[in-house]
């Protein structure tokens, strides 16, 4: 199990397992993520970052010419690089092992997780994260209620997770921060910690629901549909009658 694929069933079970099967494809644009992995491969390593330039020239330049220059997207990015770059307290904060894979056994089901940057010594990890708008609402489909950026990406979970992996992997307890940086033109930036309260019952959240989430995954339980995500309305039949004074409204 990753966090990514137990983080999509959390959100519709019928479409993490269509998505899984092959069935599914998500109609969302490459970009951010592209935008994401060109930061992240900036700060592990200069040949990295040289390596994945030369990956996805496509994408990242012009025409896929790097003579004509990049396209506006990672014209942000390089802003979101730069205003952490030149950061004394990141460049103090951001030191460690970067990209270390973790793995671990959590309740009977096994997990693998990546760390951005491990600090054993300091006792500390950090996650790198790019988003819209650090103080920006956003909307959650399936509980029809906004949040932040920190929940709707279920980076508190994936920072839960980690530890639990990194104490398996090393026998330490570490401390998560996430350091946000944003895509507006003037990129805002952040360091969050994460209450261990929190930590704690994410992990035991956890605990109860992946034993089920595994099941859908085998085949042995039937996923549940949320019925309003993109999937099922693509397959949504319709079954029943509705009075129109009992419409919903999210
Ligand atoms: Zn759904």
């Amino acid at each position: 199990m990753s966090k990514s694929v137990y983080f999509d069933f959390k959100k519709c079970e019928a479409k993490a397992l269509a998505k899984l099967n092959g069935e599914f494809e998500e109609q969302r644009s490459q970009i951010p993520l592209l935008v994401g992995n060109y930061l992240h491969s900036y700060f592990e390593s200069e040949e990295s970052h040289d390596q994945f330039l030369e990956e996805h020239q496509k994408e990242i330049y012009k025409y896929g010419n790097k003579e004509k220059g990049i396209k506006s997207d990672f014209k942000v990015a390089d802003r979101m690089i730069n205003s952490l770059a030149n950061e004394d307290s990141f460049n103090k904060v951001y030191q460690g092992e970067k990209e270390v894979i973790v793995t671990g056994e959590i309740e009977g089901i096994n997990w693998k997780g990546k760390i951005d940057c491990l600090n054993l010594d300091r006792g500390i990890f950090l996650d790198l994260k790019t988003v819209a708008d650090i103080h920006g609402k956003y909307w959650n489909e399936s509980q029809h209620q906004y949040e932040t950026f920190a929940v709707h990406g279920g980076y508190i979970l994936q920072m839960a997770i980690y530890q639990e992996l990194i104490k398996q992997t090393f026998g330490k307890v570490c401390q998560p921060f996430i350091i946000a940086v944003s895509k507006q033109d003037i990129p805002d930036k952040a360091i969050f910690s994460i209450p261990q309260s929190i930590l704690d019952s994410e992990l035991e959240s956890l605990e109860m629901n992946q034993d089920h989430i595994a099941n859908v995954i085998n085949g042995e339980e039937k996923p549940k549909r949320c019925e309003k995500c993109d999937y099922c309305r693509s397959t949504k039949e319709l079954k029943e009658i509705t009075s129109i004074m009992d419409i919903q409204i999210y």
